[in-house]
């Protein structure tokens, strides 16, 4: 609990970071469209709706926390991403994001693949019926029986992340006689501008074979040196919340150069590019998102131009985007429990959940909005701290937001956004239970996700 709990001193969540918010918004009542999924609206009584279900009455049959996740806006997601890359460009959908079974329907229907990096995802994709050949298997550290399984689901392409898994992945393959379809993950020296904990291209990470010192060029050496391997193209993921494509248009720049070095060296000119995730999502109303065929229109050019310069054909493209088809299609619904004014700072606002609904702002500072949202108020702004109600000082859901001075117990407020990396990445720490997901569409709800309940916990306690 507090310092003690992180002997390596001070960190993140300990020594709580600045506050970051510059005036109360004019009107508290006002939902921003750009953070809230695409059916949330407040009726004139000031219960917020979603799908035309009011979030008290969602409240009362689900409880709380709970995500609800806009079934509508997520389709729409989909469909925006896949008509703007078109039919000589593949969208993954990356599942690390959050998967559930219904989820991976919905992609099915919509015509996106899907990427997974553990057997874990792998097992829900396939439960789900994903043809395998749309999945893409990623990690750095795939297991032998990962890649057996892989392989044997008949998945379209693994991801090789190092020397050892080339061979490893070639050796399985060989003994399974079986040509597997795979891609090579480079890291291209790009550092994407972001918190550094989810920024992935710069060479000191974990990911990836380095472009730079020739080791990309010796991994694709010795992929096409392995008959049990089809080489289809090089993968370059350059990090998360990405909002510009200037470190896109580095990373393909680097990726084609590797590619024209393929063909001088071995007369043979790999059919693909994945140029990964990462695209950015609005948190809060100062964010700005490229919409999905503006990324489109501009990854493409900056492809073509780079192969027109290096006189190769244009490869198919593939990309990855997690958050930006997840996140913002849902919220998370609290109730209000205690609340706690500082006099001259400001007030703490416990909900019902916490960091093991929502781990994103303790382990990355990451920013989010909150509304009242079970009624409408014209009380004054109220500095607010929205934290949950673990264990430990850093358990903070939303850092600075501002929410009406007469807010009071059993309110509930939401916390949009959620809907990536949120239920993915729970935990039930201090043995909570991790909340539910339902999905709302057109005046229904249904859970795809249950709330966990103490069986759950104890079943896995063998006293
Ligand atoms: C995490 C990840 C993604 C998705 O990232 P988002 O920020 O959710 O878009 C895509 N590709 C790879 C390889 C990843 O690791």
């Amino acid at each position: 609990m507090s310092r003690s709990a992180h002997p390596a001193g001070p960190r993140h969540g300990d020594v709580l970071p600045e506050s970051h918010y510059t005036a109360p918004p004019a009107d508290l009542n006002a939902l921003d469209e750009k953070v809230w999924s695409r059916t949330v609206r407040r009726g004139d009584d000031g219960v917020v709706t979603v799908a035309g279900l009011e979030v008290t009455k969602l409240a009362e049959e689900f409880g709380t926390p709970a995500y609800f996740l806009d079934e509508t806006d997520f389709r729409e997601r989909c469909r925006a991403w896949a008509h703007a890359f078109g039919s000589d460009a593949d969208v993954f959908y990356a599942g690390k994001a959050f998967l559930s079974k219904a989820v991976v329907r919905w992609l099915k229907e919509e015509g996106l693949n899907l990427d997974v990096c553990s057997a874990g995802e792998l097992s829900t994709a396939l439960a789900a019926e994903m043809p395998a050949d749309r999945i893409a298997y990623h990690g750095n550290n795939k297991s032998v029986p990962e890649i057996r399984r892989a392989i044997e689901a008949g998945v379209g392409r693994i991801v090789l992340d190092s020397f050892q898994e080339i061979a490893r992945v070639a050796h399985v393959a060989r003994e399974l006689g079986v040509r597997q379809r795979v891609q090579i993950r480079v890291t291209v020296g790009v550092e994407a501008h972001t918190h550094e904990f989810i920024a992935t291209a710069h060479e000191d990470q974990k990911f990836g074979i380095a472009v730079a010192d020739g080791q990309a060029a010796e991994a694709v050496r010795r992929a096409l040196g392995h008959d049990s391997l089809e080489l289809i193209g090089v993968h370059s993921h350059i990090g998360s919340q990405i909002f510009d494509t200037a470190g896109f248009e580095v990373s393909a720049r680097r990726v084609v150069q590797l590619l024209a070095a393929v063909r001088d060296e071995h007369g043979v000119e790999l059919p693909e590019i994945d140029l990964g995730g990462g695209l950015g999502i609005a948190y809060t109303p100062e964010d700005d998102p490229r919409e999905p065929h503006e990324i489109a229109k501009s990854l493409r050019e900056i492809v073509t131009r780079e192969c027109e310069s290096a006189g190769l054909a244009v490869p198919r493209i593939s990309v990855e985007p997690g958050r930006a088809i997840v996140g913002p299609t849902a919220f998370t619904l609290y109730e209000v429990g205690t609340i706690k004014p500082l006099e001259g700072l400001r007030t703490y606002v416990s909900v019902d959940g916490g960091m093991s609904d929502n781990i994103r702002t303790a382990l990355y500072d990451a920013e989010y909005s909150v509304a009242l949202v079970s009624r409408a108020s014209d009380a004054d702004p109220m500095l607010s701290r929205v934290v949950g109600k673990h264990c430990e000082s850093g358990d903070i859901v939303v850092r600075d937001a501002f929410l009406p001075a007469d807010l009071a117990p059993g309110d509930l407020v939401a916390v949009p956004a959620t809907g990536a990396y949120c239920r993915s990445m729970a935990s039930n720490y201090n043995h909570a239970l991790r909340p539910p997901v339902v999905a709302v569409r057109d005046g229904a709800a249904r859970v795809i996700v249950r709330r966990e309940t103490e069986e759950d916990l104890l079943r896995l306690d063998l006293g």
